[in-house]
């Protein structure tokens, strides 16, 4: 065999093999091109990027000494506007000492596991998950525990989490706002999650850690508020990317922040900056990392995309699809009309307008749609979803 047992227990991971099958089936990178389909699935830009955003990095670009693009590892000027940037998000006197630039979320989310847990230890997250986190996991050597969230609210099911901790247990994978659900977890619950794990690490002598994945932590609609899980324990290590914020995610940039106020954060440090390098060089490019401060002055939308939500949910409800307002990211979580929501999927595919299957996120039943779409092609796409679920109650 050519490959190693490694790859092969990644490729086993239920996600990709769906996303295998959601790929080939849609035929997704050519369909999403044909004029006339509408591509909701993934968070993608749909526009040219702003003349801010090239700017940033074409000033970037420019040479201002013979280092300019010399091997980089985490840049400092960088660091420092990121952690000025964290600091009025996650209020914990954050310095630029306290992060390291990553290779976007990814590259946080990798670095994070590694650092933390050993092969054969256990990593926690709730269904559904961002779909990735099973094959990012298992290549860490890692095994995933899966814990379904609280239904209806789709809120942290803590007592399932509880229950779910063992002596093996290293890492709760915490993603607040959510992908796929848009869910905002309130303080209460961080602080009740932030007690169990107290009460776990004692109990067998083994500290478990957060890892908090936010990179929806800027997207949050009015009436919300977000709070970090580092606010609240401060174990927690936070995964950041500027891929959504930016809308720009094949430009890889992001950070792993360690709290300020972690007694053993020097130790950390050293062991994110050694598992950096060691893991493949996981530094975003030498220009991604001068054109932070710049990139960081720059602001998302957020009243726009809250129009949109508003308006999609409305005319979505109206047609009689059940679904929640999220209160952060681009993401809408819908019931499908019919209990097989990759049926219902490939036949909203056929009619020109590609969603996300609830199976992807081991979660049948459900289906995700990305609003980061123009709203020309979210108004395109209604009449066809419109048909659909009648089509479904026939
Ligand atoms: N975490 C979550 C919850 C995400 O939704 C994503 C991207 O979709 C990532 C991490 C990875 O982000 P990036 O591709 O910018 O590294």
């Amino acid at each position: 065999q050519a490959v190693s047992r490694r790859t092969e227990r990644v490729a086993s991971a239920v996600p990709i093999q769906m996303m295998m099958a959601f790929r080939m089936r849609s035929g997704y990178a050519t369909r999403r091109l044909e004029p006339g389909v509408v591509d909701l699935t993934f968070g993608d830009p749909h526009e040219l990027a702003p003349d801010a955003y090239v700017e940033a990095l074409a000033d970037a670009l420019r040479p201002r000494d013979e280092l300019w693009f010399a091997y980089m590892q985490s840049d400092e000027a960088a660091q420092a506007a990121a952690a000025a940037s964290l600091e009025r998000v996650v209020p914990l006197g954050w310095g630029p000492d306290d992060l390291r630039m990553t290779t976007g979320g990814f590259g946080a989310i990798t670095v994070a596991f590694k650092v933390l847990a050993d092969p054969g230890e256990e990593v926690v997250y709730n269904l559904p998950p961002w779909f990735l986190y099973e094959p990012l996991a298992l290549e860490a050597g890692l095994v995933p525990v899966k814990v379904r969230a609280r239904l209806p609210s789709f809120d942290l099911d803590l007592d399932a989490i509880a229950a779910a901790l063992t002596e093996r247990t290293r890492i709760v994978v915490v993603n607040t706002p959510n992908n796929p659900t848009g869910r905002i977890y309130p303080p209460e619950t961080l602080e009740a999650l932030a007690a169990i794990l107290e009460r776990a690490s004692d109990r067998w002598g083994r500290r478990i850690w957060i890892v908090s994945d936010e990179p929806y932590n800027r997207i949050v609609f009015s009436g919300s508020t977000f709070h970090s899980p580092a606010q609240f324990y401060r174990h927690t290590l936070v995964c950041y990317s500027y891929g959504k914020t930016l809308l720009a995610p094949g430009q890889r940039l992001g950070y792993l922040a360690v709290p300020p106020t972690l007694p053993e954060r020097a130790e950390l440090l050293a062991a994110v900056d050694l598992m950096q390098i060691a893991a493949g060089w996981l530094f975003p490019n030498a220009v991604m990392q001068h054109a932070v401060p710049a990139l960081e002055r720059l602001a998302f939308d957020v009243p726009a995309l809250e129009a949109k939500r508003d308006h999609v949910v409305s005319t979505l409800r109206a047609m009689g699809y059940e679904l929640d307002v999220p209160q952060g990211t681009f993401y809408l979580w819908v019931r499908s009309p019919v209990a097989d929501d990759e049926a219902f999927v490939g036949d909203l595919s056929g009619r020109g307008v590609l969603v996300m299957p609830g199976a992807l996120f081991e979660t049948p039943g459900w289906f995700r749609i990305c609003l980061t779409a123009t709203a020309d092609s979210l108004e395109a796409a209604m009449p066809h979803l419109d048909a659909a679920i009648r089509a479904a109650r026939v």
